[in-house]
């Protein structure tokens, strides 16, 4: 019986991988692997058989329940199985689907973390999550819930936290626009869309709550985050005009 690792991939740039990630996947026989996982990623485990079971929202993907079947029938074939996920492992990866099959198999599992978009697009941006005097929490989040399962309260989280990074959001801009409001949280907080992040199509859009949805039809079709919060005042500050009116000021966020 073999063992499956839940491997955190990083948001997209190989070097953001963890170096323990790059030692399991040189040793892989499999390598189960998301859409979003870049090919230099891949080329850390040229020995091993590479399967797509890739989702990317509104795309093909294959059925969580078909993934389980696949780690569990390849972790009695193999030694090492690598199920390579983008980001971290444990956030937004229904990794707990594929630890419950793989434990009712009886089969070991390791999850590896890994950075999460959330870090690689703060990195892109320049500007803490956290910048004291502003934000002292986040919330991680995302309004998107699986096929028939029920809707959710996100913009309640939204409204507890200083700085919120929204998951898997992009596409509704208009349904985040709406659900902040009636949240409470003014139209004019500032917020940024930052898509690709640490990829070479990376794109850093400094916006407002209100002016999401348009913001929002700029981006290219890549993996992208909503973060929102007043700490990104001052990278509003120095955005183009037209993106501005509703606005803090630099001075008004200091
Ligand atoms: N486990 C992953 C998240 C999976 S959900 C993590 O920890 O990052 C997939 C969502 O992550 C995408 O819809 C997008 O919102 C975000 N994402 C992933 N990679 C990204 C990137 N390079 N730039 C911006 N957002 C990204």
């Amino acid at each position: 019986m073999g063992k499956v690792y839940l491997v955190g991939a990083g948001p997209g740039a190989a070097d953001l991988l963890t170096l323990r990630a790059a030692r399991i996947l040189a040793q892989a026989d499999v390598v189960f692997h998301d859409a979003l996982v870049d090919e230099e990623v891949l080329a850390l485990a040229p020995q091993a058989r590479q399967v797509a079971v890739g989702k990317r929202c509104g795309r093909l993907s294959t059925a969580q329940h078909f993934i389980n079947k696949q780690l569990v029938d390849a972790a009695r074939r193999h030694a090492c199985v690598v199920r390579l996920k983008g980001g971290d492992p444990m956030l937004f990866g229904r990794a707990q689907e594929e630890i419950s099959a793989l434990a009712e198999a009886g089969i070991e599992v390791e999850a590896v973390p890994g950075i999460s978009a959330a870090f690689g697009a703060s990195a892109s941006v320049g500007i803490s999550l956290t910048r004291r005097g502003l934000s002292r929490s986040v919330v991680f989040l995302t309004p998107s819930v699986g096929q028939g399962e029920p809707g959710h309260a996100w913009a309640d989280a939204a409204r507890g936290a200083d700085t919120v990074v929204l998951y898997m959001a992009s596409r509704q801009a208009e349904a985040i626009v709406a659900g902040l409001a009636a949240a409470g949280v003014p139209g004019s907080r500032p917020a940024v869309l930052v898509e690709n992040a640490s990829l070479p199509g990376e794109r850093i859009l400094p916006t407002t709550v209100a002016r999401l949805p348009e913001a929002a039809r700029q981006l290219g079709g890549g993996p992208a985050l909503i973060l929102v919060g007043d700490v990104y005042a001052e990278l509003i500050a120095q955005a183009p005009p037209w993106r501005l009116e509703d606005a803090p000021r630099r001075n008004a966020a200091a």
